[in-house]
């Protein structure tokens, strides 16, 4: 089960008391009701399962692995799953809840959910990583499905696991299941687009917030926390646009160039690293001192609750974008809205990811496939226009975007909560 508010304790952050609280005051300031506020913050269905593998050295090792679908008033869940030392009920909860927001808010037809593997896969071998891949998949297997719950790729999982779960799932059904997952690859019902989707809708909004603002794009320097699925394809789009990287860290450390990053020079130097630490002429930052390199935009995307109280009081950028699902804390939020400074929450900026997840889901239920321009036209459309909404109501609301975005996403969720009516 949850922690419940009172379980709390107030020295440390929880994701989940964090997203429950957030969407507790959007259902306040749309006057919802009270029981129609609970209905929504509770998650429908939490599975946790005892993941057990057989290692290399022929011990059993035992992982503990959850699935939970937040709501599904508005479709089938959806959302990745993450393989990570830190998963635990609480932190996929609050995923979850931030699936069904991040749906609604994009307005396409999913409800939200999201699932994990409390494991470190560094440490795993392939055919381990594999194992334990394939008997989650069993495992959960009764919950998941194309009209049920479609996972997709989050923290260190990727289009070969996608693929071992797909595989799993048809071996257990008999039949070829493409669109039980996305972020497949293309021999088996993935898409032309859907790798560096969640970065070209960070790009999109970070365009958007400019434009609104009037800053020209040419002038910004960026800072990102995080060089892989997100981070490292967004080096190239933001620079594409203008924007000059001035600042990347891993969990190695941070870069700092003030002149601006290569983005083909340091996709090189990674490759041959597996560090963006030693990037040609630039100065090594503490991990932790990212944000406080001169820049005007800082984009984490990396974990969650990193931007704490005292980063956000240090942070160089006047405006953020969360690409990662979670990273600031409500300390961390209250800090960046008393230095004004605008934040494009992760259920709008990151939604480039599932937007193309539910066109690769719709290709493989019709069993046709876009091109890729039609795909990408798309998704610029399905982002631009959920940036424009919620700005829109975020001048009318007068609130943040982030307390926008929750209650635009409210809002959808109990429209259809209650057309449906409650069953029985
Ligand atoms: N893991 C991504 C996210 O957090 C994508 C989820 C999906 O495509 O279902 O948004």
């Amino acid at each position: 089960m949850v922690t419940h508010p009172d379980q709390a304790n107030p020295h440390e952050f929880n994701p989940w008391l964090h997203v429950s609280s957030l969407i507790d005051k959007a259902g306040r300031l749309l006057g919802l009701d009270e029981g129609m506020i609970q209905r929504i913050i509770t998650p429908e269905r939490i599975l946790e399962v005892a993941v057990p593998v057989r290692m290399d050295s022929g011990e059993i090792h035992m992982f503990t692995g959850w699935r939970i679908q937040h709501d599904t008033s508005r479709g089938p869940g959806k959302g990745g799953i993450r393989f990570h030392p830190s998963v635990n009920t609480d932190e996929i909860a609050a995923l979850s809840a931030d699936m069904s927001i991040k749906c609604a808010v994009v307005n396409i037809p999913y409800g939200g959910a999201k699932g994990g593997v409390k494991v470190d896969p560094e440490a795993l071998s392939r055919s381990e990583l594999e194992r334990l891949t394939r008997r989650y998949a069993f495992s959960i297997a009764p919950m998941i499905g194309p009209d049920r719950d479609i996972p997709a790729p989050d923290i260190n999982t990727d289009t070969q696991v996608m693929s071992w779960i797909m595989d799993t799932v048809s071996m257990l059904r008999g039949h070829n299941t493409p669109g039980v997952v996305t972020g497949k690859p293309l021999s088996i019902g993935g898409t032309l687009g859907h790798a560096g989707a969640t970065s070209l809708g960070v790009t999109i909004c970070t365009a958007a917030i400019l434009e609104r603002l009037g800053r020209p794009m040419n002038e910004q320097r960026v800072v990102i926390q995080g060089y892989g699925k997100v981070g490292a394809p967004l080096v190239k789009l933001l620079s594409d646009r203008g924007m000059k990287v001035v600042g990347i860290a891993d969990v190695h450390g941070a870069i700092h160039v003030p002149e601006g990053i290569s983005y083909s020079i340091l996709a090189k130097h990674f490759a041959d690293a597996g560090t963006v630490v030693g990037y040609p002429g630039s100065v090594h930052v503490p991990a932790d001192e990212l944000f406080t390199i001169p820049s005007d935009i800082a984009i984490p995307a990396a974990l969650g609750g990193v931007i704490t109280e005292q980063v956000a009081e240090t942070m160089s950028a006047t405006i953020m974008i969360e690409a990662a699902n979670g990273p600031t804390t409500g300390e961390g939020a209250a800090v960046l809205a008393s230095r004004n400074i605008p934040v494009v929450p992760d259920v709008l900026a990151n939604a480039g990811g599932v937007v193309a997840s539910y066109f690769e889901w719709a290709q493989d239920l019709q069993g046709f496939m876009w091109e890729r321009e039609l795909f990408t036209q798309r998704l610029e459309k399905t982002m631009s226009e959920a940036f424009k909404y919620v700005w829109q109501r975020h001048l009318e609301l007068n609130v943040t975007l982030r307390e926008t975005a929750i209650a635009v996403g409210v809002e959808r969720i109990a429209e259809a909560t209650a057309i449906r009516g409650l069953f029985p």
